[in-house]
């Protein structure tokens, strides 16, 4: 028997990602974004009262639920001279940085995203951009997206925020900005403007621009919370969190109210808690943001590791965004580097061997013991690959999950050493 496909079950099925698309659309107050402790998650709550017809029109924006990712991108980027099933649609790539001190420092690698960003505004070719800073609650930190018109604004948000991040709810906020808007997201979170723009001719007007990070998911707000709380540090004892900054590969900072500092190497501070990455990120099938028109990464490529700066990867999908990138050039706002389309591949390996090569064969898995997975038509590797290793990897995954819900975790983890050398 098939499940329906409603909100509600998108999210029991784990295939929300807390984007916040189906409250920030909605026109009425029929449906409202809470948070679940228990899952670390922003999760809809749906009245009984909400029509039919509102309902069907929200699960259409959800990017939870799947997209034909392969016919938006000829869509959009029917003028790239290249695809690649890695990549998707693609015009120019190179390696980035910014040349600009400010941006450089809280950088989480070029600073590319900003730099972009506050070109964009610079040129009076947006009046603003939606991005997303670190807000502290009592509860530990969370994310508060809003739009930036200044350059000091765009700094606030510097930063990869490796969790939920609600930033579609502010929908109504940039249907009302008197301007055009570039937006900074997730590839999932573009997919989701992206929706709405097939639809919709002024969102489509309004958001001009998408910049999108490279992506390999995220976990819930239950692990930052534990971090914190396993570094020392009370949460509503937080006075500044940042997951990643410092330089390429970076660290996690926390900075308690009486002015205490913990320094976690990133990514070893994944090993400090169980908690695994969010469901719906392991079905994900995009590992460059093939549906935003700049897409930015880390270089992770030897040579530019050795610089000892930090490099960012850019991918320009659509020819006619070149411009922009070349005047960032000529005007020194940038410093770029050749790369080839193997050192995008190699740095970006495991992700593209997990979201593209083992897919197959986990959505077979996930469907064989009963899970939704989400709806796409392409992006990924048809070949049946290992299921196995697919239940392999999910018995590991369960099993760490577990570990950390009887509590049972931290002790594995000092026996087996997880927790040396992750402080810095
Ligand atoms: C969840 C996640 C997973 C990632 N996975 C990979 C990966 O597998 N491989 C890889 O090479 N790179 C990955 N990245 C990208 C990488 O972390 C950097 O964001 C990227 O290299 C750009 O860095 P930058 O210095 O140009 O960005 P910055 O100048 O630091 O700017 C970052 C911008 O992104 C916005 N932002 C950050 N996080 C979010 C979020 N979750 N939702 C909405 N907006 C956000 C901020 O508001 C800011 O405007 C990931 C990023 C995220 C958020």
């Amino acid at each position: 028997m098939t499940i329906p496909l409603t909100i509600s079950n998108i999210t029991k099925s784990h295939l929300c990602i807390s984007c916040g698309i189906c409250s920030g659309i909605s026109d009425s107050d029929h449906i409202k974004l809470e948070y679940r402790m228990a899952q670390g998650m922003y999760y809809p709550r749906i009245s009984d009262t909400i029509s039919k017809a509102e309902h069907q029109k929200l699960i259409s924006f959800c990017p939870g639920k799947g997209y034909p990712i392969k016919e938006m991108g000829d869509s959009l980027f029917y003028d790239a001279d290249n695809y690649t099933m890695e990549l998707g649609h693609w015009q120019e790539a190179s390696a980035v940085r910014s040349t600009d001190l400010t941006i450089q420092k809280n950088a989480s690698s070029g600073g590319i995203m900003t730099s972009i960003a506050q070109f964009l505004l610079s040129e009076g070719l947006v009046g603003g951009v939606i991005v997303t800073k670190i807000d502290y609650t009592g509860g530990g930190p969370r994310t508060l997206s809003y739009i930036a018109t200044s350059k000091r604004e765009l700094l606030l948000a510097q930063g990869s925020k490796y969790c939920p991040v609600p930033v579609l709810e502010i929908l109504k906020d940039i249907y009302n900005f008197p301007g055009a808007l570039a937006f900074i997201g997730t590839p999932c979170q573009i997919a989701g403007i992206r929706l709405i723009q097939k639809e919709d001719s002024i969102l489509k007007n309004k958001i001009r621009y998408t910049i999108g990070n490279f992506c390999g998911g995220f976990r819930d707000f239950r692990e930052t919370n534990a971090i914190i709380q396993r570094a020392g540090i009370a949460l509503d004892r937080v006075a500044s969190f940042r997951y990643r900054g410092g330089g390429q590969p970076g660290s996690m900072e926390i900075i308690d109210k009486s002015g205490r500092k913990v320094l976690l190497k990133y990514p070893d501070y994944a090993r400090l808690t169980g908690y695994v990455k969010h469901v719906r990120c392991r079905l994900c099938v995009d590992a460059t943001a093939e549906l935003a028109d700049f897409c930015c990464g880390d270089a992770w490529i030897s040579r530019f590791l050795k610089t000892g700066k930090a490099w960012s990867i850019l991918i320009i999908r659509s020819p006619k965004n070149i411009a922009i990138i070349h005047r960032m050039k000529q005007t020194s706002a940038i410093e770029t580097a050749a790369l080839t389309y193997d050192e995008i591949l190699s740095s970006q390996k495991q992700n593209i061997i997990s979201k593209k090569i083992r897919q197959a064969a986990r959505r077979r898995f996930m469907r064989l013991v009963g899970c939704r997975v989400p709806d796409f038509d392409g992006g990924y590797s048809l070949i049946a690959g290992n299921i196995l290793l697919e239940l392999w990897v999910y018995i590991k995954y369960t099993l760490s999950e577990w570990s950390e819900k009887i509590m049972l975790y931290p002790l594995l983890a000092k026996y087996l050493r997880r927790n040396d050398n992750v402080r810095l």
